[in-house]
């Protein structure tokens, strides 16, 4: 029996204290297609920012000009943190590694934090601080949709969740009732 493909989770939308601050994003609303999937075995779980050797806590950094992944992975933009520090190299780095692991797995789909600098899918801070944001992908997740991984956020769990089934992924486990 073959094993069913995984999906690649951001770790602080599973609990895991990750984030800048040192918390977790755990989203309740999806808690529990999240948790049939852990059931089930499905996620790998990352941190980008982790893997890229950021500490946690760490200063918040947003992609600088309103700038996308896609920018600084064509090195038209940079990452930096609210001290002016150029954290780049540590989301590009996190970001290679998020691919590496989803291709270790066989991975097609990912579900990342929306707004993240690393994580975003379809929003991201505008590299202000200011809390203004703009339409837009993070490091990680322009490298990892550049690669042929889709990429779904908390706010489209039910959507990654029917993308899983659609490619039979999860064709043998039960849906919840
Ligand atoms: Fe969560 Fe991604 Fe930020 Fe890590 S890099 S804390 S997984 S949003």
């Amino acid at each position: 029996m073959s094993t069913p493909p995984r999906i690649l989770v951001s770790s602080c939308l599973l609990g895991h204290p990750v984030r800048y601050h040192g918390r977790a994003a755990p989203f309740e609303a999806g808690a529990a297609i999240l948790e049939r999937w852990r059931a089930a075995g499905l996620i790998v779980p990352i941190c980008p920012e982790v893997a890229g050797g950021l500490p946690t806590p760490r200063p918040p950094a947003e992609i600088a000009r309103a700038a996308g992944g896609d920018a600084v992975w064509q090195q038209l933009a940079r990452v930096v943190d609210d001290t002016g520090a150029d954290v780049t190299a540590a989301f590009l780095d996190g970001a290679r590694q998020a691919l590496a692991l989803a291709q270790r797995h066989g991975i097609r789909i990912a579900v990342l934090k929306e707004d993240s600098p690393s994580c975003g899918s379809a929003s991201i801070y505008d590299g202000t601080f200011t809390g203004r944001k703009v339409a837009g992908d993070g490091v990680a997740a322009a490298w990892l949709r550049r690669h042929g991984i889709e990429v779904f956020s908390e706010h489209t769990l039910a959507d990654a969740d029917a993308r899983l089934r659609a490619i039979g992924s999860i064709g043998s486990i039960e849906s919840p009732r």
